[in-house]
């Protein structure tokens, strides 16, 4: 049994979502010191660590969805609604993304509202509220790799490293957080460079 054997963790364990409320690291634009944006009650922070600098963003809008537990195939599902007459009713009925069973649920509003720049920012290495290049960034062969702080860094490290990765017991079929990451990071002949710029980064202060 190989010994470096890591337990994948579940999808969305580092998001931006999850992030955000301990501190997403990004470079300060002023002095290049590492800088923390953080939310609360829907209003965005950044502080910058070394020269002090802060700002303060309200993205408006809200999001939508119908969230349910299947009564066919026991899933907890979450479903958006972009559709503005959709997110008028107070119920809908939607199909399970998992099995298509269609039952009614609660239309849900949430504060949490946007990534209005969203993923495409993100895949470039920057935050999505400020546009700031995130702190732990670096390149792979022309394409930016990134981590949302430490902690994140540390599971990129652990994983891509590991001889053997499972997927977490509890959900063998769903999806987990190494789906998140793009194929050339998984790809096994790039990881051992890639751990070695990783570890690059944590030495970052
Ligand atoms: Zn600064
Ligand atoms: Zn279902």
């Amino acid at each position: 049994m190989p010994e470096n054997r890591i337990k994948d963790k579940p999808y969305g364990t580092y998001s931006i979502y999850s992030a955000l409320k301990a501190g997403l690291c990004v470079a300060c634009p002023r002095c290049g010191g590492m800088g923390l944006v953080t939310v609360q009650d829907g209003r965005y922070r950044f502080q910058c660590s070394r020269c002090g600098r802060g700002e303060d963003k309200v993205l408006c809008g809200f999001r939508y969805r119908v969230q349910n537990l299947c009564q066919s195939c026991g899933r907890f599902y979450n479903v958006p609604l972009y559709d503005r007459r959709q997110q008028t009713y107070p119920v809908l009925r939607v199909p399970c993304p998992y099995c298509g069973f269609v039952m009614p649920g609660r239309v849900e509003r949430t504060g949490q509202s946007v990534w209005y720049g969203g993923d495409g920012m993100l895949r470039r290495g920057q935050d999505p509220i400020f546009g700031f290049d995130l702190w732990f960034r670096t390149g792979f062969d022309g394409k930016p790799v990134w981590a949302l702080n430490r902690e994140h860094l540390a599971y990129l490290i652990g994983y891509l490293s590991a001889g053997l990765r499972e997927k977490p017991p509890a959900n063998p079929g769903l999806r987990t957080q190494a789906d998140m990451l793009p194929t050339f990071m998984k790809t096994a002949k790039h990881r051992e460079r890639l751990v070695k710029k990783l570890q690059k980064l944590q030495q970052k202060y």
